[in-house]
């Protein structure tokens, strides 16, 4: 089921009004439902000592939305400079940050190491003398890759770019120790927006493992695993959500058993976007165009550069016309925006009521990846952000995009160097 009963009863009834006076189109995230996500989490995994979830800033890098995370206790999974220095800019500090990045650059090391540094998770082990100044706390990221089969978002792992081949685990260690590291953690991700909750205890399992390995090897503890995000949504109406009970259930049933056979068990980290927000933020639209020709297109004033999913995935991402929901579906339609790029389509042959120029349609499940991944092509602008408060007021967090910002990093007269 895409966006819960609970927000369209929050949102449905005064849209147009927030319609009528910040106009739209706009991404308006939830923040009922997005603390109550966050307290089903930490409720399910209360069973495991020092369970946190590291927001992943990528999903929805907004510093109120961010805000709301530290509120809860949660900490921020990082993979750019930027999102380090937005998760400070909100106080955030130390191990309450974790960075994660991919092809690692000298300034992303400086940046994170500055201000109180961060949990360093490394993607590989030609990095380890590339840290100028190694931490005593480090991780290592982990691609099982034939081990495991990945799913359709993140890809086979055997030809994802991320993380530590299996053979090279213990040696990376081995190396971080000769560098003065002595405190341990590891982490992967192997999935994306993934609902069957026994993949997850598959990792889990599969990083026990793992630790079991390394600690024989070096004589060494962990501190932590992080089980990575991936955590998935139904975006489908007839897709059945993530079974967080079971999952909880299973992974703190292997916590426990390890505690039994070693002694002691490392914290469970997680690093959820996707099922943090996903489901809590919305794109709102407003219909400007009705065109018949071998198809009918509805054209709304929003485009690929608010929410990338459909075009770059093919996601599907349900579409109510919340004045028009007791009318039964007209003739199938595309919803599109105005990009020369034929996949700027919200939805494809999709069966909706019959739509007029003025109507506000609702694009649900935008709260993660959805703003965050827009891009300015063809000179297209990001639209706003609105949070809709617990007590029902509205915020505007994020101003939409002005053509001045779309220009200020251009050159309108020569700035030129002879070589
Ligand atoms: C993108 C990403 C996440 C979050 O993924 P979701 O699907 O939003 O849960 C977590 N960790 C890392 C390292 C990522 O790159």
């Amino acid at each position: 089921m895409p966006m819960s009963p609970e927000f369209e009863n929050r949102l449905y009834p005064v849209v147009a009004k927030i319609a009528a006076h910040y106009g739209t189109p706009f991404h308006i995230y939830d923040e009922a439902g997005i603390r109550q996500t966050g307290h089903t989490l930490a409720r399910a995994f209360a069973g495991i000592d020092g369970f946190r979830e590291y927001f992943a800033v990528k999903a929805l890098p907004n510093p109120r939305i961010l805000a709301i995370m530290r509120e809860m206790g949660f900490g921020f999974d990082c993979s750019s400079i930027a999102e380090l220095e937005l998760s400070r800019r909100i106080g955030a500090r130390g191990e309450e940050i974790m960075f994660t990045s991919n092809n690692t650059a000298p300034e992303e090391f400086l940046e994170a190491s500055r201000d109180g540094g961060c949990i360093l998770n490394l993607d590989d082990i030609s990095l380890v003398p590339k840290v100028p100044e190694f931490p005593e706390l480090i991780s290592f990221r982990y691609n099982p890759g034939p081990r495991r089969t990945g799913n359709a978002i993140i890809g086979n792992p055997v030809e994802a770019k991320y993380g530590l081949a299996h053979d090279q685990v213990i040696q990376a260690y081995r190396r971080a120790i000769d560098r003065g590291a002595h405190r341990f953690g590891i982490h992967t991700m192997v999935v994306s927006n993934e609902r069957n909750y026994r993949s997850m205890v598959q990792t889990v399992a599969m990083l026990f493992e793992l630790i079991e390995e390394v600690s024989a090897a070096h004589g060494i503890r962990f501190e932590f695993m992080n089980m990575g995000g991936g955590l998935g949504i139904p975006y489908l109406p007839e897709d059945a959500p993530l079974d967080l009970d079971a999952l909880a259930a299973e992974v703190t049933a292997l916590f426990a058993r390890f505690r039994e056979k070693n002694g002691y068990s490392p914290r469970l980290y997680m690093e959820s976007g996707r099922l943090m927000t996903g489901p809590h933020g919305a794109l709102v639209v407003t219909a400007i165009n009705r065109k018949e020709i071998y198809r009918t297109y509805i054209g709304v004033d929003a485009c690929m550069s608010a929410l990338m999913r459909p075009g770059m995935y093919g996601a599907y991402h349900h579409i109510t016309v919340p004045a028009k929901r007791s009318l039964p579906p007209a003739a199938p339609v595309d919803v599109v925006g105005s990009l020369c790029e034929n996949n700027d389509k919200f939805a494809i042959q999709r069966d909706l009521p019959a739509v007029a120029d003025g109507d506000i349609l609702v694009i649900h499940d935008t709260g993660a990846h959805g703003h965050a991944m827009g891009f300015n092509y063809n000179g297209r602008l990001r639209p706003k952000e609105l949070l809709l408060r617990t007590d029902g007021s509205v915020e505007l967090i994020r101003r939409a995009e002005t053509l001045e910002d779309h220009f200020a990093t251009l050159r309108f007269t020569a700035d030129r160097v002879a070589f």
